[in-house]
């Protein structure tokens, strides 16, 4: 397939775009510490040889208030020119293009010293700001003007003024969060006023020549955002003012909505992009859950926007835009934010679950192997495709045995839920490339010990066997486990009983609760704009389809260990589906008439023809007895190594980590 416009160059003052493809600003936690700057460097470095038109890098505070904590990044002066420099430099190296995004966390920073328009705590903060002064406000629009002079001095093509998501900006835009009565506050007029300023000062700092973006909220998600017409008000505000390009922004982090998870649907916010762009003549980026060159093709072919920015994609594959270059499949980001959004938001730094190697680029180098060995991979499931590719890659001669009609292992089981059937993207990007490395790919093929004599050395990736229950009516009919519904085996009754409340308790509530309605009615999202932040009441949902009842023996609140980006979203869509959940159960036998708990003192039956087991998992090695005879070099990962804690995050980086050093 072609894509005639994503692959069309952009000239925008004196920099040539070479697509309209851009990579949105991360934060990625990588910012502390000695190897800070040379790991940024090879992390934008690999993506600018990937192609990509233009990168925008993760946030970079104008001044200290404004930084997002200890860790934030914060341009004031010379001393952080050198390490800018490595970023550039690399950039360039590769052809590349990159703006530094100038960005003031506001009443978000996570620190003692913040400050917003007026003093009102953000809803995900324990800090309240101070109230910036008129004269706070002419210094911090004077730091915006210095951070742009000296992103040119490091040799930045340009800067991307933040805007948008709950920042300081966006924080004066809207009346939400500015309740000033002096000049910057107000109608409108007085709203903007911040926002053109420091504009003013950033396009004054940098001269005729380098690029300016600004990343616009095109709809903000909260009571008492903008509206539509003030959105469009600001964007041509800002075409005047000299801005080259706008940058879409959606939602406030503190927003009730889900903006780019899974759940979200491809695409779902191009429609408030097109609005701004119908209003302005400079170029407009779309963004949130893109994920495919298809998609992008497609909103462009459509005139929603000019540009298509991807954040999440490019930590999937760096080298997305080379391979929409050339028709090669693209590894997609599912929109899981395991690897990525939820260990930022635990204070940890960013990878990815299907490309392990994101943010590592030092420490996973493939080095060529001398002595080709014969290798056998038990299982295709995460661990095992990551573990044969790699090796392959290297020089081996791998061969994959999976007992089953398809590769994906349990990653397959995910086709059964609503929203996670983009997962499935994984394991065929990942049998494209096995193909292409010259794995031999053995489909159908249950092995046993003696079947890998042959071999040098043995990969057991054989994955986990769910655990099954230990009660009185354990072998009742009505008993099933999580995969004996999810593949269809069985087919569940009206009434169900879910035994375990973890990831794999809520995807199987999700598959069997059905549909809970449209995505724009289920979060209240009002494309006609009629009040300010888009926002309306969500619609009535439909009548559920089963009566689900979900438990688990910990006393946490159901849900607590699920993904801390993600988790609100599963839980307020089974909520919505009347699932009820119980938390504190001891579990006591299963009869005819349903599972009989104990909850606090109390004894309860709950009444169920279908009773799902999903109380966790046990490595499956039966294997590694008999290849021990074998005498040969056997290594386990995945769950055949560790079911415990185990996720597809963790199995495809040990995978890919075997892989490396095999
Ligand atoms: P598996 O995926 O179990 O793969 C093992 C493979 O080995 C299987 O395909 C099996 O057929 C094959 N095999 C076994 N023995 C042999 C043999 N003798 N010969 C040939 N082949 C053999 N994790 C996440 O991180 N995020 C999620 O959102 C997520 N969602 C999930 C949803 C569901 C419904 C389920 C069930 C799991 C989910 N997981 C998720 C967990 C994740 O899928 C597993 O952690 C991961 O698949 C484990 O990978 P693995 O390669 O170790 O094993
Ligand atoms: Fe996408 Fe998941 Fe990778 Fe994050 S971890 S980039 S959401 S695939």
């Amino acid at each position: 397939m072609s894509f005639p416009h994503l692959l069309s160059p952009l000239q925008v003052r004196s920099v040539r775009l070479a697509n309209r493809m851009v990579m949105g600003s991360m934060h990625l936690g990588y910012e502390g510490g000695a190897d800070a700057f040379p790991r940024l460097a090879r992390f934008y470095g690999e993506r600018a040889k990937g192609g990509i038109g233009l990168i925008v890098t993760g946030g970079v505070a104008p001044n200290g208030e404004g930084s997002f904590g200890p860790d934030g990044t914060v341009l004031t002066d010379d001393s952080g020119l050198a390490g800018h420099r490595l970023i550039t430099e690399a950039v360039h190296a590769e052809g590349g293009r990159v703006v530094m995004q100038i960005l003031h966390c506001g009443r978000y920073g996570k620190h003692a010293d913040i400050v917003a328009p007026s003093a009102i705590k953000a809803p995900i903060n324990s800090v309240t700001p101070r109230a910036m002064t008129e004269a706070d406000i002419s210094r911090t629009v004077a730091d915006y003007g210095r951070a742009a002079a000296l992103a040119i001095r490091a040799g930045y093509d340009g800067v991307e003024v933040m805007a948008s998501e709950g920042y300081l900006i966006n924080e004066f835009l809207a009346p939400r969060t500015n309740k000033r009565a002096d000049a910057w506050g107000g109608d409108l007029d007085g709203r903007m006023r911040f926002l053109l300023e420091v504009v003013g000062a950033v396009r004054t700092a940098l001269g005729p020549d380098p690029i300016l973006t600004v990343r616009l909220s095109m709809v903000d998600l909260v009571e008492d955002g903008l509206g539509a017409d003030e959105v469009v008000t600001v964007a041509r505000a800002l075409e005047a003012a000299g801005v080259d390009i706008l940058n879409s922004g959606i939602g406030w982090h503190e927003a009730r909505v889900p903006t780019i998870a899974h759940t979200v649907p491809q695409g779902a916010w191009s429609w408030a992009t097109a609005r701004v762009k119908a209003a302005v003549g400079i170029p407009v980026a779309a963004s949130n859950r893109i994920t495919t060159p298809e998609m992008a093709e497609a909103l462009l072919a459509a005139g929603e926007a000019d540009l298509v920015a991807m954040a999440r994609p490019l930590l999937a594959d760096p080298a997305f835009a080379a391979k929409a270059g050339d028709g090669r499949a693209v590894n997609a980001c599912i929109g899981c934010n395991q690897g990525c959004l939820d260990p930022i938001f635990s204070g940890g730094s960013a990878t990815c679950l299907v490309n392990p190697r994101a943010g590592r680029e030092g420490e996973f180098v493939a080095a060529p192997v001398t002595a080709p060995a014969a290798i056998a991979v038990v299982g295709g499931g995460p661990a095992g495709l990551a573990c044969a590719l790699e090796a392959a890659r290297r020089g081996h001669r791998v061969t994959l045995f999976e007992a089953s009609a398809e590769l994906g292992g349990q990653f397959l089981l995910a086709r059964a839920v609503p929203g996670k059937e983009e997962y499935l993207a994984t394991p065929r990007y990942y049998a494209h490339e096995l193909a292409a490395a010259g794995v031999t790919v053995r489909l159908g093929t249950t092995v046993a010990a003696a079947d890998l004599a042959g071999f040098d050395r043995i990969v057991l990736a054989s994955g986990i066997t769910p655990r099954r229950l230990d009660l009185p009516g354990a072998d009742h009919a009505k008993v099933a486990s999580y995969d004996d519904i999810l593949s269809g085996r069985v087919r569940a009754g009206a009434r169900v009983a879910i035994l375990g409340s973890g990831g794999i308790g809520f995807d199987v509530a999700a598959a069997l609760a059905g549909e809970v309605g449209d995505f724009d009615a289920i979060w209240g999202i009002d494309r006609s704009f009629r009040t300010p932040g888009g926002l309306t009441a969500p619609a009535k949902p439909p009548a559920p389809q089963r009566r689900i009842v979900m438990m688990q023996r910990k006393p946490d609140r159901p849900g607590a260990s699920l993904g801390k980006t993600t988790g609100w979203i599963h839980k307020a869509l089974l909520q919505r589906a009347g699932v009820e959940m119980l938390s504190g159960v001891t579990y006591r036998s299963v009869d005819d008439a349903g599972v009989h708990v104990t909850l606090g003192e109390t004894d309860r039956l709950v009444e169920a023809d279908t009773v799902v087991v999903c109380i966790g998992q046990e490595p499956r090695r039966d294997l590694a007895a008999a290849l021990t005879v074998l005498g040969k070099p056997v290594h386990l990962i995945g769950g055949a190594r560790d079911a415990a804690k185990l996720d597809a995050l963790a199995a495809f980086e040990e995978g890919t980590r075997l892989g490396l050093e095999i």
